[in-house]
């Protein structure tokens, strides 16, 4: 099975349909369709066609989960919680977004499981607001998984964090049966139990045991491929607002048989600055794109 993981599209069309053309190529020219396509979140903000990426992420996406910026987009996070840039996007991505595109939106879920995969949009233990940059960071959160893989999004950077399988001593006891029902009770009822009941119980769990040790590589492009014996959270960079300094879209292909494909898809920088300030957001938005920051 093949699978395209997109991230962080933030309302940039350009981006988006040159990833999807690069999907549809690499599908061509090695004989072995991509089976499903997920995304991470963040579909919308900063960008100048959100309305544009909610259809083509709604039309291709098997499975899409939300990210702050888009709960921000529909109402479901106050804008208060943003920087200025992000919220004033934010207000102009509301106007731009009709019913159906808003509805959308509102429907996915926080996190979702398919497979070897947990897939949130900033890390499993808070999904919708927690940075995965430092292996510190990240650390902790492989006991907020039981699956082999979790994929996150979020920093916008091509990241792998690795951890033993074996050294994780506290998995099991914080992942219990009540966690499940939660998370599978937050997926059926989007809008309903919220994440911050996970975190409750998620407290409640007794400290018992070290959080293992944790390794970050920071792949660029290229194959990888998971050592034996370890589990993995990984960020397959964004595709519509790259902070990595290579302004090139970036997302990932996993095939099970071959391992994690990270790649890069030049895209029509110009012609998106351009609807950037044609649209009124900031002159700073169009400005980033071009060194990737
Ligand atoms: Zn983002």
């Amino acid at each position: 099975m093949r699978y395209a993981i997109l991230s962080d599209i933030h309302g940039n069309g350009e981006a988006l349909r040159a990833v999807l053309a690069d999907i549809d190529r690499l599908s061509y020219e090695r004989g072995a369709r991509v089976d499903q396509l997920w995304c991470l979140g963040d579909v919308v903000g900063y960008g100048p066609e959100p309305g544009e990426c909610v259809r083509r992420v709604r039309a291709r996406a098997d499975i899409c989960i939300s990210g702050n910026h888009d709960w921000a987009c529909v109402g479901k996070l106050d804008l208060a919680d943003f920087s200025g840039p992000a919220a004033k996007s934010a207000e102009w991505t509301r106007e731009h977004l009709n019913p159906d595109e808003r509805r959308y939106l509102q429907s996915v879920p926080e996190v979702t499981r398919v497979g070897p995969f947990t897939l949130a949009h900033g890390s499993p233990s808070n999904p919708i607001w927690e940075y995965l940059i430092t292996p510190q960071g990240a650390a902790p959160n492989f006991a907020c998984f039981d699956t082999v893989f979790c994929v996150v999004g979020h920093t916008h950077l091509p990241t792998i964090f690795l951890q033993p399988a074996h050294e994780v001593s506290v998995p099991a006891a914080r992942w219990d049966d009540t966690m499940r029902r939660q998370v599978q009770l937050a997926m059926a009822l989007p809008g309903g139990p919220s994440w911050s009941m996970l975190e409750q119980n998620r407290a409640s769990v007794p400290p018992g045991g070290k959080v293992a040790r944790c390794e970050r590589l920071m792949p660029g492009s290229g194959l990888w491929v998971l050592p034996d014996g370890y589990r993995a959270i990984i960020n397959p960079g964004s595709v519509g607002q790259p902070r990595d300094g290579d302004p090139r879209a970036s997302y990932l292909i996993y095939d099970s048989n071959v391992g994690f494909e990270f790649r890069r898809v030049p895209y029509d920088i110009p012609l998106t600055q351009h609807r950037i300030r044609e649209a009124g957001l900031s002159p700073k938005l169009a400005e980033r794109l071009a060194r990737g920051v």
